[in-house]
């Protein structure tokens, strides 16, 4: 109880520094993003063995001169990587599976998974100083879709995600759960009949989940089942794509604010009242969007991936950290609101699978998940997943309305053509729900 008063008074306190910098010119912005960076270098040299070597020869060289860090490379060095002495990767797994509560690592450390589903999971780590940080980059979120946030006053809040203690969703939740924010959270991964029962019951003033999820909730409040009245309404770590949005606000009558985050990074972007695009949280994070060869590529066109610089992480430096995410920047970073930040206006999320297909000569071509967003976002359904497997693309649609299923498959087969690949056997399909994943997420594109 002691921790988390001491932990909401500093995220208090923190927010006023963040809230600064949100009228700071964009070369105060730069300057202030310089300054830390180099604060972060020079901490990760002294500290680390591992950056040490990696960065060998190379400790004044500019950021996109310094190698790409992959999460294998992470893992298998992260006892030399640490810059604690008292943290050992075997100990940290060994609290990891035992995990119930809310309890930290050798009384100190807040720790985090990514999922595992493919290849091995990455742990995270962060004390109470780095910690205050993370929780505060998921406020700002909130603060910038004009919410105090149950900081200064009680909001009650529902989330709907993973309730696993693994995952940092759940950890920050945790970690600032009192009086103060009284939030009743929901695994993803239940029925919809019971989930929609809890939140009936419950009445959220801020309601935040999964873009999948809120689009059926939206479907179960627009067929009357869920009656909830929601002030705000966030969206995190899934596409939110424009029919979800507009099914959000026909049920809410409230729009919904996108918000971009991940457990590496905590967050990294989030909408303001303008709904201009996500601004890039750039005094917290440098984020590259890069092609596959690691090179930055232009604004207005969609990166292969992002390399992630975290200006406070110090526990477990992250310097050019590869995530899979595909942004695009906007051309230009001026909002109307102001802020000095650089705008996203596109997402391709890693829950999504870019999907491969055959040329005619006998190539192999990847087709971005925004071709199907396209043609399936002016389909009216509860909701809808592209899934491949073998030379056969599956289509599941939720009870969907007025469905030409014709008009579909002739949509998506041109679409595919367009892209220069072999369109393939197209089947349609209608479910009363998308299946969804063990951790609750229902992707819109799959490869099996
Ligand atoms: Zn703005």
């Amino acid at each position: 109880m002691a921790r988390t008063v001491a932990l909401v008074l500093a995220v208090l306190g923190y927010r006023r520094r963040l809230r600064r910098r949100d009228q700071w010119s964009r070369p105060r912005l730069l300057s202030y993003q310089a300054e830390a960076l180099a604060r972060l270098r020079a901490h990760a040299y002294k500290k680390s063995s591992f950056y040490q070597d990696f960065h060998v020869g190379l400790t004044d060289a500019p950021l996109s001169a310094l190698p790409v860090l992959t999460k294998q490379r992470l893992m298998d060095n992260f006892d030399r990587l640490v810059t604690r002495l008292d943290v050992h990767l075997d100990d940290v797994e060994r609290y990891l599976a035992q995990l119930r509560g809310n309890e930290l690592f050798n009384n100190r450390y807040f720790v985090s998974a990514t999922a595992g589903t493919t290849g091995r999971r990455g742990i995270f780590l962060w004390d109470f100083a780095e910690w205050v940080q993370v929780v505060s980059s998921y406020n700002r979120a909130f603060d910038w879709a004009g919410s105090t946030a149950g900081l200064t006053h009680r909001v009650k809040t529902a989330v709907v995600s993973s309730t696993n203690p693994s995952h940092q969703s759940a950890r920050v939740g945790a970690s600032i759960h009192s009086r103060w924010v009284p939030t009743l959270r929901i695994d993803s991964g239940d029925e919809i009949a019971s989930i929609v029962a809890r939140l009936n019951g419950w009445q959220p003033e801020m309601l935040i989940g999964y873009a999948s999820l809120l689009r059926l909730l939206a479907e179960e409040q627009l067929a009357d089942r869920l009656t909830i009245s929601p002030q705000f309404v966030f969206s995190a770590s899934e596409v939110l794509t424009d029919s979800t949005r507009r099914l959000a606000s026909a049920a809410w009558g409230r729009p919904t604010f996108n918000v971009y985050g991940a457990t590496e990074t905590s967050g990294i972007a989030a909408e303001c009242g303008q709904h201009t695009g996500m601004h890039l949280f750039e005094d917290l994070v440098i984020t590259e969007v890069v092609d596959a060869d690691n090179r930055p590529v232009p604004p207005g066109q969609y990166g292969a991936k992002v390399l992630v610089t975290v200006l406070f992480s110090r526990t477990l430096p992250l310097i050019r950290y590869e995530m899979s995410d595909s942004l695009q920047l906007a051309a230009r970073h001026n909002c109307p609101c102001g802020r000095p930040y650089a705008l996203i206006t596109g997402i391709q999320g890693r829950e999504q699978e870019a999907l491969i297909f055959a040329t005619a000569n006998g190539q192999h071509r990847t087709v971005q998940p925004l071709v199907f967003h396209h043609i399936m976002d002016r389909v009216t359904a509860a909701g809808w997943q592209v899934k491949q497997h073998g030379d056969e693309l599956e289509v599941l649609l939720a009870q969907p309305r007025d469905l030409d299923q014709q008009a579909l498959v002739a949509a998506i087969h041109s679409a595919l053509a367009g892209q220069d690949v072999q369109p393939p056997r197209i089947k349609l399909r209608e479910v009363a729900t998308i299946p969804r994943t063990a951790l609750g997420k229902a992707p819109l594109i799959v490869r099996e």
